[in-house]
C-alpha cells in the first residue's frame, strides 16, 4: 500500500504520524511511504532520516494526499485537509468528532474511510491509542506541579520530596486510572506523600497492591476530597467518566480552604475539567491563579514533550498501521478492535455516540 504522512498543521503540533522507525517497518513489508518535507522537523527528524528509512519526500501535503491510499496523521484533519481526502482514502488519526461538527461534515463529504485512534479498543476493554497520551500527561503533571510549587513561579516554595528533617509535600491524585497511576509513580519517585482517590474499590485495591504501601488510597467521597484539598500542596485531577463531562470534584468553596501557593493540575480539562474553577489554558500561557491557588489546565499536555509523545504514540499505533497497510479496509472486518475505531465511511457517521452527539445520520 502507499502510505502518506503529511506535516501536522494544527497550531503548536510537533508530533508526526509516523516516525522514521515506523516508516522502516512499513518499507520492510513492501509498502511505499510518502512523507511531506519537514513533517518531523519540529521534533528533530529531518528529511534525510525519512529517506534513510526508505520514504519518498514530497514538497506539499497535496502531493502526499494525491499519491497515498492511506493517510496517517496525529491530529484531526483541518478543513482544507478534509478537502484533499477522496472516497478511496483510508484515514488513521485522532478525530474527536463529537466536539467538531464542521469537521465531521467535511469527512462525510469526502467519502473517505476514517478510523479514529481514540475509539480503537483492546481485549481488556481499554483504549490502547489513548493510553500513551494519558501516560505522558500523568507523568508530566508531577513535573509541572513541582515546578509551579517553586517560589519564583508563584508557588508555596515547597520541594515535593522534602529533605531529611523536613516533611515532603502532600500530593492528592483524584482518579487512579492510567494518568493517575502514572502521576503517582512520578510523585512517589520524588518521595512526595501521595494519596490516590477513586470511586472504584476494585481499582483502589489494585493500586494498593501495585504500590505496596508507598501510596495511600482513599474512596473518593465529597468529604474525603474536601479534607484532602485543604491539606494538599499539589492536587492532580485525573478522573474520567467515559463519554461524559468530568465531574466537578473540587468546588469553589473548597478552594478557599487551600493553602496559598498550592497547585492544581487539571489533566481532565479536555473533558471540561474536574475543578469548578478550571478553564483550558495553553502551553504559551499555562497557569492562572484563583484565591492564591495556581491552576495548570493545559488541554494538550503531551505537546510539551512532543518527541517522547510521538514515539509513545507510534509504539501504540504501529501494529494497527501495519494491519491497515496489509489488508486495507478488510482489516476492519478481521479485527473488531480496529473496527471500533471506524467513525466515518462512505459519507456516513459510523460511530453511534458521535452521530447522536452531533445529531447527524448514522
Ligand atoms: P482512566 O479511565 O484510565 O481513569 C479514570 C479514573 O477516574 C478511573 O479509575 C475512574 O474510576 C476514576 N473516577 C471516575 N469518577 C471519579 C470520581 N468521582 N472520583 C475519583 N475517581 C473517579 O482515564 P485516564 O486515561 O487516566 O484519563 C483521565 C483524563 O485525562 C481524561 O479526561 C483524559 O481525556 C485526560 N487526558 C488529558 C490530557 C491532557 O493533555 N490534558 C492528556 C491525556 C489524557
Amino acid at each position: 500500500m502507499r502510505v502518506g504522512v503529511p506535516k501536522e498543521i494544527k497550531i503548536h503540533e510537533y508530533r508526526v504520524g509516523l516516525t522514521p522507525a515506523s516508516v522502516s517497518e512499513l518499507v520492510a513489508r513492501g509498502h511505499e511511504v510518502i512523507v511531506e518535507t519537514k513533517a518531523g522537523g519540529g521534533i528533530d527528524f529531518d528529511d534525510q532520516d525519512y529517506v534513510d528509512a526508505g520514504a519518498r519526500i514530497v514538497a506539499t501535503a497535496k502531493e502526499v494526499f494525491d499519491a497515498a491510499e492511506m493517510i496517517v496523521k496525529v491530529k484531526e484533519p483541518q478543513l482544507h485537509e478534509c478537502a484533499m481526502l477522496r472516497p478511496d482514502h483510508l484515514l488513521f488519526t485522532y478525530l474527536h468528532l463529537a466536539a467538531d461538527k464542521p469537521q465531521a461534515e467535511a469527512l462525510m463529504k469526502s467519502g473517505a474511510t476514517c478510523v479514529a485512534y481514540e475509539t480503537v479498543t483492546d481485549s481488556r476493554g481499554g483504549l490502547p491509542l489513548l493510553r500513551p497520551m494519558s501516560e505522558v500527561a500523568g507523568r508530566l503533571s508531577v513535573q509541572v506541579g513541582a515546578h509551579y510549587l517553586e517560589k519564583a513561579q508563584g508557588g508555596r516554595g515547597i520541594l515535593l520530596g522534602g529533605v531529611p528533617g523536613v516533611a515532603p509535600a502532600r500530593v492528592a491524585i483524584l482518579g487512579g486510572g492510567v494518568s493517575g497511576v502514572n502521576a503517582a509513580e512520578m510523585a512517589v519517585g520524588l518521595r512526595a506523600d501521595v494519596t490516590i482517590y477513586d470511586i472504584s474499590t476494585t481499582r483502589l485495591a489494585e493500586i494498593d497492591s501495585m504500590f505496596e504501601g508507598r501510596v495511600k488510597t482513599a474512596f473518593s467521597s465529597k468529604a474525603a476530597i474536601a479534607a484532602a484539598v485543604a491539606r494538599a500542596h499539589l492536587v492532580i485531577g485525573a478522573v474520567l467518566i467515559p463519554g461524559a463531562a468530568a465531574p466537578k470534584l473540587v468546588t469553589r468553596d473548597m478552594l478557599k480552604t487551600m493553602k496559598r501557593g498550592s497547585v492544581l493540575v487539571d489533566i481532565a480539562i479536555d473533558q471540561g475539567g474536574c475543578f469548578e474553577t478550571s478553564h483550558a489554558t495553553t502551553h504559551q500561557d499555562p497557569v492562572y491563579e484563583v484565591d492564591g491557588v495556581i491552576h495548570y489546565c493545559v488541554a494538550n499536555m503531551p505537546g510539551a514533550v512532543a518527541r517522547t509523545s510521538a514515539f509513545a504514540l507510534n509504539n501504540a499505533t504501529l501494529p494497527f498501521v501495519l494491519k491497515l497497510a496489509k489488508h486495507g479496509v478488510d482489516a476492519l472486518k478481521q479485527d473488531p478492535h480496529l473496527a471500533a475505531g471506524l467513525n466515518v465511511a462512505g459519507g456516513f457517521i459510523t460511530y453511534k455516540a458521535v452521530a447522536d452527539d452531533l445529531n447527524l445520520p448514522f
